[in-house]
Parts: structure tokens; sequence; C-alpha cells
């Protein structure tokens, strides 16, 4: 007889984010969360608060005839506001679609449209970015702006309400409906470097487990005694997931508000408000450095800082470490992922030297639960996990996107998955024998002289090791014998008299003499993405310009 599989005999709880907001207003109401205003004041509130006035947001919701299923987009900031929307639009059925305002207008204008959003919660800062789009959304149907009584009493933009007005005769009395767990919950687009935005559709369950995988011990591990500052963008992937995860654990939130890469704003939050973790892409770290280098301020509640979004360059890390006595966890992630993919707890190795920690350190780490990777050559055959051997990573687990939104997302797209259901994540990576990923480029972006890769982060890690280097970027020439060959494009700190060969003769007995870079170029600022990459299609198409120098 065929044997078959047996079910267990257990309940089956939809896993919805409805579940963390009533857990940490139940555990721990008392629990602060402190937002910056655009003026610098603080604003401070409770999670018992900050959940009451969820409901009455809810309830205002339904009011406008909200329906579950309908886009809300949001143009904010990290403060108590958003957070408010977060868990009143998803835990009301609806999709939290958060906005980064720092696109460009024609892309802001293509992703609300292409999302079909309904309406549009927008701090007061953004209404002179919201009258230029106007006759461009149409299928918005209302403006809430989110500001104090004294900012939004006078919003010139036609039909726009102020939030506080809203809400305040709300009633708090709300009930939290259940729904399928597959239900979305948020959707954030990538930015992309090339073509069109691209939406990933979060579900209450991604949401849940993702929440769950950042908050077990072995990664994030966030619990009531910690006080988290998320300088990552509410916008940009839900924040890494702080915004739940510090609500199951029972974190206190610190959100700066507008005040993202201002050194000396996240100096004092951290000071007084005993900020123990942070997080941020590097260049948040290299403001903050930056700052306590010229203040000879002090840092000593912070106990640890997560970063990720692009590769953090050892200096920083270092300086953290030796100087401040904060640990840096390196993360690699990806809007697709959720964003956890990998994370480094180098600290944690005993067995290794301060310097052999620092090395490993510059590796994004190993995997999280709930997360798997692979790697694979050109022609889709395995690759060694040997440390040495790049392939094209492709990653599959809890809370990885299987299509994008408009494009096939009820079935694995094939074009961003294997036959096998792994995601190809367009970067270039090695693992080591212990687990560990170092991601050696994007795929759009490898070096490949005389067949093989030079990467072009360990080129730019070692250039913005230089101490009269600020940042840097390696690009791919064309070579008459090799393929191709690298060029280093950087910029001076404080236009130094730093020259080609001083930072050529840099990487002798740091990197073999065929990986170094055939040229060095000087330029005053490298252009960016608005999640702070550096954009390298934009410096190809400047090539001979860069050349002729
Ligand atoms: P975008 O910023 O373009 O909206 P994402 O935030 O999803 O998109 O970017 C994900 C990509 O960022 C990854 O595929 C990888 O190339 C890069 N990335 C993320 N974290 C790291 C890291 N720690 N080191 C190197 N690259 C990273």
């Amino acid at each position: 007889m065929a044997s078959s599989p047996l079910t267990g005999i257990m309940t089956d709880r939809p896993l919805l984010i409805r579940d963390i907001l009533l857990h940490g207003e139940r555990t721990w109401p008392e629990q602060e969360i402190v937002s910056v205003s655009g003026s610098g004041q603080r604003h401070r509130t409770t999670f018992q608060e900050t959940f009451r006035r969820t409901r009455k947001l809810a309830n205002v919701l339904a009011d406008l005839a909200i329906r579950p299923g309908d886009r809300i987009a949001t143009l904010a900031w990290n403060d108590y506001r958003h957070i408010e929307i977060y868990y009143a639009v998803a835990c009301s059925g609806s999709v939290c679609h958060t906005i980064n305002p720092r696109l460009p207008e024609e892309q802001i204008t293509y992703i609300i449209n292409h999302a079909g959003d309904s309406w549009l919660f927008a701090s007061v800062d953004f209404i002179p970015l919201l009258e230029k789009i106007l006759p461009n959304i149409s299928g918005v149907r209302g403006f809430i702006i989110l500001g104090n009584d004294g900012e939004t009493s006078t919003i010139p933009l036609p039909g726009a309400i102020p939030y506080e007005t809203l809400i305040n005769p709300a009633s708090d009395e709300y009930e939290w409906p259940e729904f399928p767990e597959t239900t979305a919950s948020s959707l954030c687009y990538t930015s992309g470097t090339t073509g069109h935005p691209k939406g990933v559709l979060y579900s209450h369950r991604s949401t849940v487990l993702h929440t769950l995988m950042s908050n077990i011990a072995a990664t994030i591990n966030l619990n009531e005694q910690d006080v988290v500052m998320p300088v990552v963008p509410m916008f940009h992937v839900n924040a890494w997931g702080i915004p739940y995860s510090a609500v199951m654990a029972g974190a206190k939130m610190v959100l700066p508000g507008p005040h993202m890469a201002n050194g000396q704003l996240l100096q004092a939050l951290i000071e007084e408000e005993q900020v123990t973790v942070a997080f941020g892409v590097p260049t948040i770290w290299l403001a903050l450095v930056h700052y306590l280098e010229s203040s000879d301020k002090r840092i000593d509640s912070l106990n640890r800082v997560y970063t990720g979004g692009t590769a953090c360059p050892r200096h920083i890390m270092d300086t953290l470490l030796r100087v401040y006595g904060t640990d840096t966890v390196h993360l690699w992630g990806m809007t697709e992922l959720s964003p956890l993919g990998t994370l480094n707890q180098a600290e944690k190795r005993t067995d290794l030297s301060y310097d052999e920690k620092m090395d490993l350190r510059c590796k994004q780490g190993r995997s999280a639960f709930g997360v798997e990777m692979k790697l694979k050559d050109n022609h889709g055959n395995p690759v060694a996990h040997n440390g040495k051997d790049p392939g094209i990573l492709f990653v599959r687990g809890y809370a990885i996107c299987s299509g994008y939104l408009g494009e096939g997302e009820e079935s694995p797209n094939t074009s961003l998955h294997d036959s096998d259901g792994w995601l190809n994540t367009g970067d270039i990576a090695t693992i080591d024998e212990d687990g560990y990923l170092q991601i050696t480029d994007r795929a759009k972006d490898v070096i490949k002289s005389g067949g093989e890769w030079i990467s072009s982060i360990e080129l730019e890690n070692l250039a913005m090791a230089h101490p009269n280097v600020a940042e840097a970027a390696a690009i791919a020439m064309p070579d008459g014998t090799w393929g191709e060959r690298p060029l280093l494009v950087a910029v001076k700190k404080d236009n130094n008299s730093l020259d080609e060969q001083r930072l050529q003769e840099w990487y002798q007995g740091k990197l073999p003499e065929w990986m170094h870079p055939d040229r060095v170029v000087f330029i005053n600022e490298l252009p960016h993405t608005a999640t702070g990459k550096v954009i390298k299609s934009q410096l190809r198409g400047q090539l001979e310009t860069l050349l002729s120098q």
C-alpha cells in the first residue's frame, strides 16, 4: 500500500500582521516610539497610543470607502504617523505602497499609476512635488497630508485633507478583520538602474515570517531592552522590516524623520535616547563617523549597527569597533527578499584574531534562517562553494517574491527564477566552505579580463581604504587584448593632491597585478540612484569623456 504523509493535528491560524500589532500593544503598552520632526523637535508616544490612533485611522479608511486590496500610497519619512499608516492599511486588508520621494518625478508618476494607487498620504514636505505631478496621477482619489495642525492648515493642494483633522473625531473602536495570510500587505518598487521600477508585493504571511526570521537570536535578535533606530527609510523595503520586528520584540523605536544622513543629529539621538541598535546604508555610518571624529563625541550605548544595501568599506567597520566599541553586522538583502538574505556576525567568532575578524566582516555573511543560496555559472552549472570561484547567486526561501506586480505574479516568473523556482539575484558572488557569501559584483557591472572576472567591489573597497579617497567606482573599459580592463573612477577627499600613479601604487601587494586598474580618473562626484547606489551605466556612458582627461 502506498504510504502518504500524515497531516499534523494542529490549528491553522493565518499569519497576519494584525497579530504583531496586537501582541506589541498587549505586551508592551508603555514602550516608546520617539520621532524627530522636520524642525528637529522630538515627539514621544507609546505602543498603546500609536495603536489606538491606528484603530481610528482604520475607521477613517472605511469611511473613505477604501476597500480590501486597494493600494494606498505614502510619501513620508520615518515617524509615528507612518507607523500608524503601515499597520492601519495592511491590517484592514488594503496594501500600503511606500514610495521613495527621492526618485525622479517621472518614476514616481509611473509607480503611482502602475500600482493603481487610490489614495495618497504625503508629508507636508512633499506638497510641491505633488503639485507638479498632480495632472498625471488622475487615478488618485484624494490626498491626506501628514503634519502638525499649524503646518497643514493651509494646504495649496485641491482636495487635500489634513491627517489629524481626519482621525481626531474618528472612533478608536475597531475590530481587526481576519483574512487569508496570502493577502497582500505592502508594496515597494525596486529603483531599477535600468528599465522601469518593478513592484514587489509582500503578503501578510511573508511579512510575519520575515519578522520571525529577523527576531531570532541568530539574526537581529531585538528585545524589550533594545532601543532601535532605523536610519533606513520606511520607503525602502519597509525600513528592512524594523517597524514590524521592533513591535513584535517590544523594542523602543527612535525614528529620525527627514534627518537621515545628519551625523550630528544621529549622535545626539543615540546618546540622549540610549540607542542600542541602528540600521542604515554605509553612507549613514560614514556621516556618523565623520561627525564623531570632528567632535570628540561618543556613542557608548550603541552596541551594534546593521549595514547593507551596498558593500560596507572595512575602515568604517574598523573605526566603529576600535574607537567606539560598536560592532558592525554586514547584511546583504534585496527588495525581492523582504529584504534579509545574509548577515555576518564575525564578532561571535572566538577562533579568529581581530584582523581576521575584520577581514571576514567584509564578506556579507551567512544565510539567515529561511534563505537558501546557490551559485551557478553562465551555462547554469553549479559553482563550488570554495570562497574563490564566483558564480551567479540564486536564492529561495520564505519571504522571496515569485514575480513582480503586473508581470505574472501568480506563477513563478520564468526570467526571474530558474526551473527549480530559485530567484536569480543578478548578483555575482563567492560562497566559502563556512557558508560566508561575498558579493563581488552586480551581473550587469562585471569586469571580464582575459576570461576572468575582476571584482569591482574589491577594487572599490581597496580604493576607499586609501585615506585620501572619499568614494570610488570600478567599471570595465573595452580592451583589444583582454576584452575588458578595469578603470577606477575616484572622488578625492577634500580635493587633496592624490594622483593617478599614487592610487595605482596603493594596489601593490594588496591584489594580484592583473587585477589592478589600468587607469584611474578623478571626478568631483559620482552619480547615485535614489537608494544610494552608484549608477555605473551612466559612468560607462561617459567613458570617452572620462578617459580623455
Ligand atoms: P534598490 O536599492 O536598487 O531599490 P535593493 O535595495 O533591492 O534595490 O538592492 C539590492 C541589491 O543591492 C543587491 O542585489 C546587491 O547587488 C546590493 N546589495 C545589498 N546589500 C549589499 C551588501 N551588503 N554588499 C554588496 N551589495 C549589496
